[in-house]
């Protein structure tokens, strides 16, 4: 045990909290969150989607969202029937944030302790990309029901995606599965197309023996739906895509 592992905060009122994870950024880990809250909503769960990004909130973009007086308004605020915590709520997100580890930590430690989530089936946590301060508070403190690892079909994001999974080997999270994003590409002519070549979520799955829980394509209509602030399976609930993500709703 190591003894400046912070304490285990309980959240009764949550049955599952689930961390969606990334090595690095920008491989689509803050869109699959956004969307698997999404997508579990519209399974008919209750759910709460937790930004633990302090350096790089996405949430309020992707729920069309700004910053809030915190004096006057109670936190999880509510968008899309989803209970929604950020740092972009409280700090504009072009006004950056300068915080050192520990006080990083501790923000994520209050979003997670002091913030009301009450009654749900899920909370899903968008953890900042890579294994830094934040990451390792996150999963020692959080009662994590496990994680999910986003991440890319090529291979130097996925050397960093074996460190994020390393991580939560060390503090005995379950990983839940892999999820690669931007596997592929369907063409009007219907072909499908592999732009960053393809297998690299397969391949790392079965090198640490969990589930490749989806193979998830490129749609330039997930980042407008992203910059517009309603994440693409709320938008396009009868695409594809969609129904990739509804089948990750029942994996998780
Ligand atoms: P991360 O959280 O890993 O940094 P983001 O979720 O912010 O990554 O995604 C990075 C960019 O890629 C965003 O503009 C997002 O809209 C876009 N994006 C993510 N997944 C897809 C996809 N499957 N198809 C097209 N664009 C995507």
């Amino acid at each position: 045990m190591n003894p400046q592992a912070p304490p285990k905060l309980s959240l009764p009122g949550v049955k599952h909290v689930v961390a969606v994870a990334s090595g690095k950024g920008g491989v689509g880990k803050s869109t699959v969150a956004a969307n698997l809250a999404l997508a579990l909503r519209m399974a008919g769960q209750k759910v709460g989607l937790m930004d633990a990004d302090i350096y790089g909130p996405s949430v309020p973009i992707m729920f069309g969202l700004g910053t809030v007086n915190p004096q006057t308004t109670p936190f999880p605020l509510e968008k899309y029937g989803i209970s929604l915590m950020s740092m972009g709520f409280l700090v504009d997100p072009s006004q950056a944030v300068i915080w050192r580890g520990p006080k990083v930590a501790q923000a994520v430690q209050s979003f997670l302790g002091q913030v009301d989530w009450g009654q749900l089936d899920t909370l899903v946590i968008d953890l900042p990309p890579g294994t830094g301060d934040a990451q390792l508070t996150l999963s020692q403190s959080a009662p994590l029901t496990g994680a999910v690892i986003v991440t890319t079909p090529q291979d130097v994001s996925l050397i960093d995606a074996r460190k994020g999974v390393k991580m939560f080997q060390e503090v005995r999270v379950p990983v839940l599965g892999v999820v690669e994003n931007m596997s592929y590409f369907v063409g009007d002519d219907g072909k499908r197309y592999d732009i960053f070549r393809s297998g690299g979520g397969r391949r790392l799955a079965d090198e640490i023996g969990v589930p490749l829980l989806g193979e998830l394509p490129i749609d330039p209509r997930i980042a407008e739906c992203g910059d517009a602030g309603e994440p693409f399976v709320r938008k396009y609930p009868d695409a594809p895509v969609s129904a990739a993500y509804a089948a990750l709703a029942k994996r998780v």
